[in-house]
């Protein structure tokens, strides 16, 4: 494709993507798709002959539109939001245009150096420590920053022997409670911790981990011959958004030595409001800290924010240096190299988007985005008070709102179907203590108030065909 077509091509993507964002509101928020019907009409043989763009664009239109969960979707309301934005898609784009790779600080000196500052910036924005500067990496998601924190907890646990020897023998203890994302327990498996390190600390009432009770875990494991190595700490649990208290656990991690990694993929940029800055209460305790702009701040998936405050031994976890990676920027020791902060080598340049956010924007305008969020969820627990039929698990918190039907798990269950099948809305659902209840997730990018109380009659809606089922 020379350059002209791409441009006059690249109008008519533009275009579609904004059509698309114009018109969502008239999708349903999840068409039925049954599985395997979307794979049946696509051709069984790649083409032998170039076809022009257009028919990509026609096949999207016909094939993968009534096959997608539309996520961006207005009345969008399930698991947490994976907001886009004007400015994050456009610079996607031009970073896909450039086509650089920046493993090494060398091999695209921008792509590092926009990444740090981005990094910085984010200190400032969300009221971080002022230690966190200079520490921070862009991930792609959670997951990878648990891992590599993980990773790094493992090398200065074990004097370094780790990247030689592996785990050596050495029965390591990996702290969370049932509330922690599975991503804890992924880590453990893809480090060959295996399941068997994880050990479950009590919560409270509001799901918070027992900071005693991991206190009388870790001398109960140290006692039995095992190394306390990290505890996994989460502001803002993804079923419903407890808050382990940093200021209780993260004593106790220094008194035993352990690393603390905080997990606040979801809740964490509510900092950059004032009046949500508790979200980071007790941060300083953290050894690793990570949240996901890609979640609620308006930049596409992917986008991780992670910070490691001993950065040398993240370094030190992973790196490995061929011959043909050297040169002699890395030599002079003066310039970071992010391929040692992440586990691929390559590596995207997602900052481009995240300086796109932050510019269009502006601090102001995304707290701006943040409030609609937690107004948004306000108003629909205002809504489902008015109903004697509902109860809030909960008062909401930040953009979450937690509820039941007052009925059977089984009619909880049928309500989420019959509501999402309808497809005016989309919710999703979670359990406590063996009880299941139903989640409803503010922050999308193109919600307003008209689509929660849409939602909310849709909501009602299919609650009374659930009455006159149980009646007839
Ligand atoms: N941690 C928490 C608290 C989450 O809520 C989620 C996802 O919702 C994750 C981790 C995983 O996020 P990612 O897809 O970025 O790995």
């Amino acid at each position: 494709m020379d350059p002209d077509t791409f441009r006059t091509l690249g109008h008519q993507a533009i275009d579609w993507i904004a059509d698309y964002w114009q018109h969502l509101a008239d999708h349903p928020v999840a068409p039925p798709v049954e599985p395997g019907s979307i794979r049946a009409q696509l051709p069984s043989a790649p083409p032998e002959h170039g076809e022009d763009f257009p028919a990509l664009l026609a096949d999207l239109e016909r094939i993968v539109l009534p096959g997608l969960l539309h996520w961006q979707h207005p009345r969008f309301f399930g698991y947490f939001p994976a907001n886009a934005s004007g400015p994050a898609v456009l610079a996607e784009l031009l970073s896909a245009g450039l086509g650089v790779q920046g493993m090494n600080w060398s091999t695209s000196p921008a792509c590092t150096e926009v990444e740090q500052q981005m990094l910085d910036w984010f200190v400032q924005l969300l009221g971080l420590p002022a230690h966190f500067r200079g520490t921070g990496v862009i991930q792609d998601t959670a997951s990878s920053a648990l891992l590599v924190a993980l990773l790094t907890a493992l090398h200065r646990a074990s004097g370094g022997r780790t990247r030689d020897h592996g785990t050596d023998g050495h029965r390591y203890r990996v702290y969370l409670t049932r509330e922690t994302h599975s991503a804890a327990a992924k880590a453990a498996v893809i480090t060959g911790l295996g399941l068997r390190a994880l050990h479950d600390v009590a919560t409270d009432a509001d799901g918070a981990m027992d900071a005693a009770d991991l206190e009388t875990c870790i001398r109960a494991d140290r006692a039995a011959g095992a190394t306390p190595l990290m505890v996994v700490a989460t502001r803002g649990t993804t079923s419903r958004l407890s808050f382990d208290a940093l200021d209780a656990i993260g004593p106790v991690c220094r008194r035993h030595g352990v690393w603390l990694h905080v997990d606040a993929a979801y809740a964490g940029v509510a900092a950059i409001c004032d009046e949500l800055r508790w979200v980071g209460d007790g941060v300083h305790h953290a050894d690793s800290y990570c949240t996901n702009p890609h979640k609620w701040l308006l930049t596409n998936f992917d986008c991780d924010l992670l910070w490691v405050t001993a950065p040398e031994a993240l370094v030190g976890a992973l790196s490995v240096l061929p011959e043909y990676l050297r040169n002699p920027a890395s030599a002079s020791g003066r310039v970071t190299d992010y391929r040692h902060w992440q586990v691929p080598l390559g590596r995207r340049f997602r900052a481009l988007k995240l300086w796109s956010v932050v510019r269009w924007y502006g601090a102001e305008g995304l707290r701006a985005h943040i409030r609609t969020g937690v107004r948004h969820a306000r108003l629909f627990a205002g809504l489902l008070r008015t109903d004697p039929r509902f109860t809030l698990l909960a008062p909401p918190v930040l953009g979450l709102v937690t509820f039941r039907l007052n009925a059977s798990d089984v009619a909880n269950r049928g309500l989420l179907d019959t509501v999402n099948t309808e497809g005016t809305t989309f919710l999703t659902h979670s359990e406590k203590n063996g009880t299941y209840f139903l989640r409803f997730a503010t922050g999308g990018t193109f919600t307003e108030d008209r689509h929660v109380h849409e939602a909310w009659r849709a909501l009602r809606k299919a609650a009374s065909a659930g009455d006159e089922g149980e009646q007839g």
